[in-house]
């Protein structure tokens, strides 16, 4: 995870403008111990700055987003972010669908993917849901003939989008 220096340098590196409500921003991402839905985040600063409207939040979210300083993740529930993984390397996630822990994993599936032919890949996502040990030893706890197990629930997605634009 990114400090909130970090954030801001990043931002300011790609020239852009370090409003104090980006700085808020920065700090909120940091110090959020998992994801944070845009809602979360309107709620956060309208406490903040009367009168912000959610566009706002929501378009500085989409800047950070493609600044790299966070990453976005489909949920059941919705999209969510937090903020970027301190290494830089292309990588994937496995995040634990209760408490929200993000592992970084280097494996990538695109080597393997098979491509219709003149198909152009312009990015891809592949997470996988799950949950950690810690949770599970909790979900557990009580039952303990069953074992946790019977309530493992697994999700996975692998989708491609095309965004229309070459980067
Ligand atoms: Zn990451
Ligand atoms: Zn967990
Ligand atoms: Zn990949």
């Amino acid at each position: 995870m990114l400090s909130t220096e970090q954030i801001i340098d990043t931002m300011a590196g790609q020239g852009l403008r370090i409003t104090d409500q980006r700085r808020t921003l920065a700090r909120l991402f940091a110090e959020a111990p998992g994801y944070l839905t845009a809602k979360d985040v309107y709620d956060y600063m309208g406490k903040k700055y009367s009168g912000l409207s959610f566009d706002t939040v929501y378009r500085n979210l989409r800047v950070m987003q493609e600044l790299g300083v966070l990453e976005q993740i489909v949920f059941e529930d919705g999209v969510k972010f937090k903020s970027h993984c301190s290494q830089d390397r292309h990588h994937h996630h496995m995040i634990c669908l209760q408490c929200e822990k993000t592992y970084p994993i280097a494996f990538c599936p695109m080597d393997m993917t098979d491509m219709p032919e003149q198909f152009e890949v312009v990015k891809h996502k592949f997470e996988v849901f799950g949950y950690c040990k810690d949770c599970r030893k909790e979900m557990g706890a009580g039952d303990g003939k069953e074992g946790p197990t019977l309530h493992l629930k697994q999700s996975h997605y692998d989708t491609h989008e095309h965004a229309g634009k070459s980067q």
